[in-house]
């Protein structure tokens, strides 16, 4: 008999989503959420409030039929504005193709709207403040352990998707049960969100088509735009010793800290210092286990299976570019839950660690490699090579815009090409011609079957 009864155990961005697809191929769904009805009730998020949404992220949205609606509420940024410690800001192109941007996504906006669009199907039953506590397998039944305190409620679907997040409790089950391997590694920076709020006329008061950010060498700070005007400010520091989270702990230590290095910056942050002692430090880590799946019945998706450091822009395009990959898997095997489970699984996990990599480098490239004369060049050679050749994508647009080349591919080669540009652009003895650099390239692209 043909198994269509799926519990998701996470409403957030992920789930809502695969929810909304499995419905559309016909399933029973069940969506089990902790959490209060976002669209009810304010939740403080605690977390970054805007997301960059790229190419990956769109195209998981198209095969649900709402990219149009969600791009609406996004701000497009075309490059990084890049703040120097001496007041200069220079931009950086994010590619040297002109219709290439990220778009800037409210978090909240965008959870509701695919809430929204979950709650218009009949076969999607949605349960708030139901938080998932264990799952067990055995022969023949899968069961859901719902609740917490005096409260709990069994179901037992046909298969169970855990898309309950980074501190997923699917996984945690899963882990002790079915011996799953996981390991967890955190940075030794944390996060803090500050705010830049709209000018007096409710103007953006910094350019609003750009990421900006603040590079300091050891941490950083960046700004996204909001659709309100406002920008949400994001500070990256150490969480201990000199300079830290753990040092800045009173007025007089921030406001000297933030004069020292930000100085430019206070001016658009009147109220600093109260957010920065308002807010709380968030972690930033990576997660990684394997397998994914147990039995063919119980699968992880999303940050449960591979929660990554946000420096790439990717964690939720990467989520939500599971449920195409999943998509194009239960059609491909005919809706065989467990041979879908178990393919995605294995296809999935190599992209997923090669995005959890890069998302590391990129976090030395955000707040200091950014500044480096070498690095300048690189990407303005990169910009120029994205100009004039068809054929060509540097390693930010292969991960960023080409959603058909998978994360790993997009790792492999943009990382030799990086070398390669690299040592080109320090030797000062070499003049750079583009046709030559691009026959080099060539031979690097001829491993891939691009
Ligand atoms: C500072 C920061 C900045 C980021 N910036 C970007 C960015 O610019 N671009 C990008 O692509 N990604 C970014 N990310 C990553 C992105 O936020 C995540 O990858 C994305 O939210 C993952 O979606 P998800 O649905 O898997 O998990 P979540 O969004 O965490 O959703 C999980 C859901 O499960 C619910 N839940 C948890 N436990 C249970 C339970 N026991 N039972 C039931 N429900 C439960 C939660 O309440 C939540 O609703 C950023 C992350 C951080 C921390």
């Amino acid at each position: 008999m043909k198994k269509n009864t799926v519990v998701i155990c996470g409403a957030g961005l992920c789930g809502t989503l695969l929810a909304i697809r499995l419905a559309q191929k016909g399933c029973q769904v069940t969506l089990i959420e902790k959490r209060p009805d976002m669209r009810k009730a304010s939740i403080a998020a605690g977390r970054s409030i805007n997301l960059a949404l790229s190419n990956r992220g769109l195209r998981a949205l198209d095969l649900v039929g709402i990219k149009e609606e969600v791009l609406k509420t996004c701000i497009p940024m075309k490059g990084r504005m890049i703040h120097t410690t001496d007041g200069m800001q220079r931009f950086s192109h994010y590619s040297g193709r002109e219709q290439h941007h990220i778009n800037s996504v409210p978090r909240g906006g965008l959870n509701m709207t695919l809430l929204d669009k979950a709650e218009t199907y009949e076969n999607i039953k949605i349960y708030f403040e139901t938080p998932c506590k264990t799952i067990e397998l055995s022969d023949d039944c899968v069961q859901v352990v719902l609740g917490d305190g005096a409260f709990t409620k069994v179901l037992t679907p046909d298969v169970v998707i855990g898309t309950d997040g980074a501190g997923s409790a699917v996984r945690k089950s899963l882990e002790v049960t079915h011996q799953l391997a996981v390991s967890q590694s955190f940075l030794s920076h944390g996060y803090k969100e500050l705010t830049i709020p709209p000018g007096p006329d409710g103007g953006f008061l910094l350019d609003q088509h750009a990421l900006h950010i603040w590079p300091r060498g050891k941490f950083m700070v960046i700004a996204l735009p909001n659709p309100d005007g406002s920008f949400t400010v994001t500070a990256f520091f150490p969480n201990e010793g000199p300079d830290s989270f753990a040092f800045l702990d009173s007025e007089e230590r921030v406001t000297a800290f933030f004069e020292q290095y930000f100085a430019e910056l206070i001016p658009y942050c009147p109220d600093y210092l109260n957010d920065f002692f308002k807010n709380p430090v968030g972690r930033l880590g990576t997660i990684s286990c394997a397998p994914w799946q147990v039995g063919g019945r119980i699968v992880l998706m999303g940050d449960a299976a591979h929660a990554i450091v946000p420096f790439y822009g990717q964690g939720m395009n990467a989520s939500f570019e599971d449920v195409v990959v999943f998509d194009e898997l239960y059609d491909k095997h005919n809706g065989d839950w467990s041979t879908v489970i178990e393919a995605f699984s294995q296809k999935r996990k190599p992209d997923a660690d090669a995005i959890a990599a890069l998302a590391l480098d990129n976090f030395h490239e955000m707040q200091d490699h950014v500044i480096h004369p070498g690095f300048v060049k690189k990407r303005q050679l990169e910009m120029q090579l994205e100009k004039n050749y068809d054929d060509y994508h540097s390693k930010y647009s292969l991960v960023t815009f080409c959603e058909q080349i998978p994360y790993s591919v997009a790792k492999a080669l943009g990382r030799k090409q990086d070398q390669l540009l690299l040592e080109l652009c320090t030797n000062e003895e070499e003049s750079i011609e583009l046709d030559t650099v691009m026959k080099k390239l060539a031979v690097l692209k001829a491993d891939y079957l691009l």
